[in-house]
Order: C-alpha cells, then structure tokens, then sequence
C-alpha cells in the first residue's frame, strides 16, 4: 500500500521535474511564474514521499511540516500566476504582501506545533497491509491552515473568473482551462483531506495540478482562439477572399468581398461565375472551375467611366495527400495605388499643358518606331507658331496658351490614328508619320484649313500663322533631335513665304544652313585678316572718260575661293551682319580717295553701296560724317548708292537722313532704279542726286522698241527732275551708243570694264 503510494509520489516528482526543465527552455513571458509554482510543489511532494517512507514519527513530523509549509508556498506562488496569467499588474503587489504576511504565520503556527500540538497530533495506525503509518489528526491551527488555504483558493479560482466575465469572450479559453484545472484539483484534495483520512493522498493531486498548470500554460495553444482569430482575420482582411469547392461554387466571401462584388448571401451559393471571367481568368471558367496552377496577375476593369484594378491571387487547395478542395481566390483593390502610379506615369510623360508627349518620351517612341519598321518610310513634321512670343506678350499667358490646346486638339482630331505627336516645347509640334499618310500639300491644306476655322472662331484676334516643315527621313543614323533639326531648316524656308506654311527639307537646303552658320562664324577673322576686300568697277562718261568707280566688295576665301557678294551678302543682310562689311569697306574706300589725293587720280569719285539694314544698325550720318572728316575728304568724292526699300520701310526718318547727307556734300545716288515695285512715285519724295538705271533695261526682250521707249523716258525724266543718270550693265558699243543718244550721263559695264582690284584701276587710271 504505502509502496504504490510511494511509487506514485515519485512518478510525479519526476513528471513535475521534467515539467520544470521543459519551463525552462520556453520563451513565454509566464514562464516565471510556472517555474515558481511547479519548484514550489516539489517540496511538498517531498514532504509527502518522507512521510510516506518514514517508520518513525520524528522523521514523519519532518515531513508533515515540510508537506504543510510547501503548501503553503505553492498557494503563494499560485497567486502569484494566477495575478501574472490574467495580467492583474496593478493589485499584484500589494495583495501579494498580505498573502505572504498570512502565510508566513501559517507556517510558523505548523512550526510551533512543536512545542504547543495546536494543529495537529501523529498518531500511529497499522494499514491493512500491516505497515505503520502515522496519520495526521487535526487540531485547531490545522483547520485554520485548511481554512486560508480555502480562501486563498478561492482567491484564485476568483481572479480566473473575473477575467472570464470581463475579458473578450474568444479570449475566454485560455482562462477557462486553467479555472477548470484549479477546481478540479482543489475539489479532488478535499475529498481526499475531508473524506479519506487514512493516507493522506492529496499530494498526488496537487502535483497533477502542477502538470496541468505547465501545460496549459507552456505548451497548449488554444484551439479556438486560434481559429476564432484566422477567421476573424480573414473576414475582416481588406483583400476580398473567395473559396470556391470542388464544382465551383461559390462557398465563403469575406466582408471585403461582398463589398467589393456586391455578393450576397443568396448570390454567394447560386452562382459559380461570381466574379466573373476578367477576374478568375478564363483558366478557371474553362476547366470547369478549377485552375491546374496557381497564378497572380493584374486585372483592368472598366466601368464606364470608371476603371478599377485589382491584384488576384489564385490557389487551388489540397489536402495532405493531394486531394484537390476547391479554389481559393484572394483579391486586392489596388486602384487608388494603381491610379496614383499612373497619374505619376502621365506627369513623367507628357506635357501637362496640352496633354500632349513630352518631348523625352517622343523621342522615345520614335526611336523605338523607326528601329521596329526599317523597311517603312516616314515623315517628321515640326510645326511652330510664327510670332509666338508677341502673342504671349500682347494676349497673355493665358490667351496663348489656350492656342497651344487649341493646336494640340487641332492635331488630334486630324492626325492618323497611326501618328505619333508630342508637344517639342514652346511653340512647337512635333508628329512622326507615315508617308503613305500624308504629303505636304495635303498638309498644307490641311493646315489653312486648322487656322481658317481657329481664327474664325475667333481664338484670338491676332491671325494665328503656323508654318511646318516636312523631312521624308532618310538618314536613319540621325538622333530624332537632329531629324527635328532638319523640319526646323524647312520651316525657315518658307518663315517669310506669306502663300506657304509648309517647307519641305532637302539637302540643298541644309548646305546652305551650313554654309550661312559657317561664313556668319568667319566673317570677323575673314575682315581682320584682309580676305575680305574692295574691287573697283570704273565708270566713263559720254566722251568715254573715267569718271570713278563703283566700290564692290570681294572676299578672297582659304578654302573656297574668290567669293562674289552674292555667296554672302544676302546671308548677311540677315542678320545685319552687313553693317560689319560696309563699315569696312566705306573706310577702305575713304582710304583710297584719301590715297588718291594730289596724284592724277584726284579728280575720280568712289561710289559705295548702302544695304537697307545698314540703317537700322548704323549711324549713317555719324558715320560718313567722320569719316570724310578723318580722311580729310571732300564729300563730292564719296557718292552713296541706296535702293528704293530704305525710303519704303521707314520713310521719313531716312529721308532726313539722306537730306543731310547730301547737305552735308554727299552725292546720293538711287541704286537699281526700275527693278522696284514703286519707282515713279518714290522720285517725288525721295531727294536724290543720280539715277542708276537698273540693268534690266538692257538685257533681251521680245519688244526692244518698247524698253528704249522706257528707257528714254526714265532718262528724260531725271533730267527733269535735275538728276544725272548712270546706266549700269553696258556690255555692248550698241547699248552704248544707244544711250548716249538718250542723253544718259555715265556709263558703268563690261564694256569698258569688270571689277577689278586696286591696283589694276590704278594702272588703268594713271
Ligand atoms: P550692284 O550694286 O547693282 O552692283 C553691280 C553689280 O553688277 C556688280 O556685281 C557688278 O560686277 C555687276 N556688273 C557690272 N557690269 C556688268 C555687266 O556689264 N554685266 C553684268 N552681267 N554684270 C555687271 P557684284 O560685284 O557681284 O555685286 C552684286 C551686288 O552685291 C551689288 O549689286 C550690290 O548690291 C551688292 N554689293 C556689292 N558690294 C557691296 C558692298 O560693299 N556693300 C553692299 N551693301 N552691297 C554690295
Ligand atoms: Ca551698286
Ligand atoms: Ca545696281
């Protein structure tokens, strides 16, 4: 009997042991308390085994007040976990102190026993199977023992469940097991201690609580909190969850589903295409509902208006031994994140004003366009705003910007579908075409037609002018950059064309730009290092005597050669480069006259040419004025050629200017007369002291008889008017005589003479 008993204890002790090591290699935050209470038990059990195993009652005494004050620590240490595992902190320590307090009497009470036996007497009774035991009978102190331990069960089994009642209910699990063990064991040492007074076995209940307790606490997870938890995380997951079943039906949808599809209760168990094929892809619909494979992909939904996108996952589900389950689908609204991706996309691709292609991404495509396609031929077409800036100067930003949106929708509407455009910046279009797409008279049409109905629905008061220009690319190696480089070349063809706004590139056109950037670039070096220079064209009146010459400029080029003032003057005249050569070249004819002065030659006059631009970027008057003045020169000497624009773009201000000169002393002769449009009507306001009839005059006609008649009269008419005339172009005697006979003055021409240099009129003149 006391032998099973005993084998029993140590089981137990051993288990309790074993508990304590597996506490220690747990991580939870309760393990403290576990190792507390299952060390504490172990004590008693020791009690318990020694009074069990002892044959005389000093020793049992031992283990009697080892059981009873080990009870009494596993009671506080039990407190202790219960505070710990339903997380009272706060009453924690206070509460602790006075259990300690009370317990701490306790077992000094069981210690006096000693001395007084008020709590309990041993008393020697022989078991049936005629082994000794001494059986603890109780006194007073015992029963009080018995009553805190009570109470202090009590204690716990309350804070348990208070814990219940107050704590969430899918929590109440965890609380509830070790409530139920804690009753369990408190209920079995009752019947034990009130009932079976013989062998005191309540040991072996306390120490089963013990393992419970470590269980519970250590190893177990809750079964239901768990799957209480995965649905509730599930359901309320912000991605829709599907489960579909073996024939595709529909078989749960989360709350996100419902809200995201509209599935109802009803609509959840009816209907196996529930989300549609955009969704579940056509590999579910196809095989009957089921997928072969797992997939992720990006689903577009368009709904009206409004597109949505999603990211579904699809799963199929099998058991542990491959049995398929059904299908799982989870799907995330990704709109707002997707919508935010693509409006920073659009930002980064286009030119938000006009809603057009940035230029970076044109250039993009285009180049991935005539890479993919090099058998097809297009077109690049740039078109530009003429005047732009004064529209925005006058308009305002605004006004002009609604004319850029009003081109770029212009664009829209009648570009092939094919086309690829893009805003290039400022004022300019840019669209790459195919050829078979378009020609550039359709092009041109199609642009008055743009700007007819553009001005007529009355955009802007200002007429709105665009040119474009056309380059059929040929040269693939070519950066679009530069292919859009060659459709600006086009452009300035036909910038000054009032009938077309179309240019189209050829590459002519281009050598010229070449040629214009580089001579404009040489020109400065070309004046300092003498290239550039004047030849003399002589002059002879009607008894065939040289009156003076004509100063043309040359310039005598290192790798082009001999340049006439054609290769080079009208670029010049461009951009008022001009002014640089004629400065150069009146101070070298001053220097000339100035040269000639007490030699034979001092009688001759020079006649130097005046561009029109001259008087936009010169001084004129200044000008000659100093220069007569630093050459010592008698103004007489010096005659200045002008044509009728001078007078014709800014009238009164360069009368002036020419009335003082010849004030001054200057003779002014009116250059080219006849080849303008206003002739006659010019001589009336235009005070000038030669007439240069134009060599027109004497080229070939159909009617001779006419142009002498022309001829005479104009002749006629200067002297009436008190001019003299010169006729320029003489390159046969008959002209000459022909003129004479009108009474022409002087006579310039390849009759007497081309250009020559200096010091062959020198020779010519000595
Ligand atoms: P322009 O002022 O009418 O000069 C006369 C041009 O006719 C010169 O050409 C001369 O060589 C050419 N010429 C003279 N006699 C005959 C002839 O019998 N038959 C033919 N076919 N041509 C004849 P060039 O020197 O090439 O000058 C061309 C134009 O360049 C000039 O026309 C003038 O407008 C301009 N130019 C020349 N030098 C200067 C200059 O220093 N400054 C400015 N602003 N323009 C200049
Ligand atoms: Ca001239
Ligand atoms: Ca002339």
């Amino acid at each position: 009997m006391k032998q099973t008993f005993l084998i029993e204890l140590s089981v137990l002790t051993a288990l309790v042991v074993l508990c304590i090591f597996r506490t220690l290699q747990s991580r939870k935050k309760i393990r403290g308390s576990v190792l507390f209470v299952l060390s504490a038990i172990v004590i008693p059990l020791l009690g318990n085994i020694i009074i069990a195993s002892s044959e005389s009652p000093v020793v049992c005494n031992t283990g009697y007040m080892l059981f009873l004050m080990g009870t009494n620590l596993v009671l506080f240490t039990l407190i202790d976990f219960s505070f710990q595992y339903c997380a009272f902190t706060s009453v924690n320590r206070r509460v602790m102190a006075v259990v300690a307090v009370v317990l701490a009497a306790d077992s000094l009470s069981v210690f006096l026993n000693n001395f007084f036996m008020h709590c309990y007497t041993l008393e020697e009774t022989v078991l049936e199977s005629g082994e000794i035991y001494y059986v603890l009978k109780s006194g007073l102190g015992h029963y009080i023992h018995l009553a805190i331990s009570a109470v202090l069960i009590f204690m716990i089994v309350g804070n348990f469940m208070w814990k219940i009642v107050t704590t969430a209910r899918l929590y109440l699990e965890r609380y509830l097991v070790i409530l139920l063990s804690v009753i369990l064991v408190g209920l079995w040492e009752y019947r034990i201690v009130l009932l079976d007074r013989t062998v005191d076995r309540s040991m072996l209940g306390l120490a089963i609580g013990g393992i419970l307790l470590y269980f519970f606490a250590i190893e177990y997870r809750p079964v239901f909190l768990m799957t209480a938890l995965h649905e509730l995380l599930v359901a309320n997951m912000t991605d829709a969850v599907l489960f579909f079943d073996v024939d595709g039906r529909a078989i749960y949808a989360n709350k996100a589903a419902s809200e995201m599809f509209g599935i109802t209760k009803a609509s959840l168990s009816s209907s196996a295409a529930l989300l549609g094929d955009e969704i579940t892809g056509s590999e579910f619909v196809e095989n009957g509902s089921r997928v072969d494979h797992d997939f992720r992909r990006q689903v577009e939904i368009k709904n009206g208006e409004e597109t949505r996108y999603y990211d579904v996952t699809c799963q199929r589900m099998e058991d542990r031994r491959g049995n398929y389950l059904g299908t799982f689908f989870g799907i995330g609204d990704n709109t707002q994140v997707e919508r935010e991706r693509r409006e920073s996309l659009y930002r980064q691709t286009h030119d938000l004003l006009t809603g057009m292609l940035n230029r970076e991404t044109f250039i993009d495509r285009v180049n991935h366009i005539l890479a993919d396609e090099p058998d097809e031929s297009f077109v690049m077409l740039l078109s530009d705003i003429a005047d732009f800036k004064i529209i925005n100067d006058i308009y305002g930003r605004e006004r002009a910007d609604g004319i850029l949106q009003g081109i770029a929708n212009a664009i829209r509407r009648t570009a092939h579908e094919d086309t690829v455009y893009c805003r290039w910046g400022g004022d300019q279009f840019a669209a790459l075409v195919r050829k078979k797409n378009i020609d550039p008279e359709g092009l041109e049409k199609k642009i008055h037609a743009s700007l007819k109905k553009g001005n007529e629905d009355n955009v802007i008061k200002f007429p709105v002018v665009i040119h474009a220009g056309y380059y059929a690319i040929q040269d693939r190696s070519l950066s679009v950059s530069a292919i859009v480089d060659r459709c600006r070349l086009a452009i300035a063809m036909v910038h000054d064309d009032y009938q077309r706004c179309v240019g189209v590139y050829d590459d002519k056109l281009r050598q010229e730009r070449l040629w214009e950037q580089r001579i404009n670039a040489e020109l400065p070096g070309a004046l300092s290092s003498g290239q550039i220079f004047p030849y003399l064209q002589p002059q002879y009146n009607s008894r065939n005597e040289l009156t003076g010459a004509e100063v043309l400029v040359r310039w005598q080029h290192p790798s082009e050669g001999f340049l006439a003032p054609y290769r080079f003057i009208p670029i010049f005249e461009k951009n008022g480069m001009i002014a640089k050569v004629d400065l150069y070249i009146w101070e070298e004819a001053c220097r000339i006259l100035a040269s000639w002065k007490g030699t034979k030659r001092d009688g001759l006059h020079l006649s130097v040419n005046i561009s029109p631009k001259d008087f936009y970027f010169v001084d004129i008057y200044e000008t000659f004025i100093s220069l007569a003045e630093r050459f010592g020169l008698d103004p007489k000497k010096l005659h200045l050629e002008i044509t009728e624009t001078v007078v014709m773009n800014d009238a009164v201000e360069n009368i002036n200017t020419i009335n003082r000169l010849r004030e001054y002393g200057f003779i002014v002769e009116m250059d080219d007369f006849g080849s303008g449009y206003s002739s006659l009507n010019m001589l009336r306001d235009m005070p000038v002291d030669v007439l240069k009839i134009d060599m027109a005059f004497l080229g070939k006609t159909s009617q001779p008889k006419k142009a002498e008649l022309i001829l005479n009269n104009i002749i006629d008419l200067a002297h009436q008017l008190n001019m003299l005339s010169i006729a320029e172009g003489v390159e046969m005697e008959n002209q000459l005589e022909m003129l004479k006979q009108m009474g022409c003055n002087v006579f310039q021409g390849y009759y007497f003479a081309k250009p020559m240099p200096l010091e062959d009129f020198e020779k010519l003149a000595a």
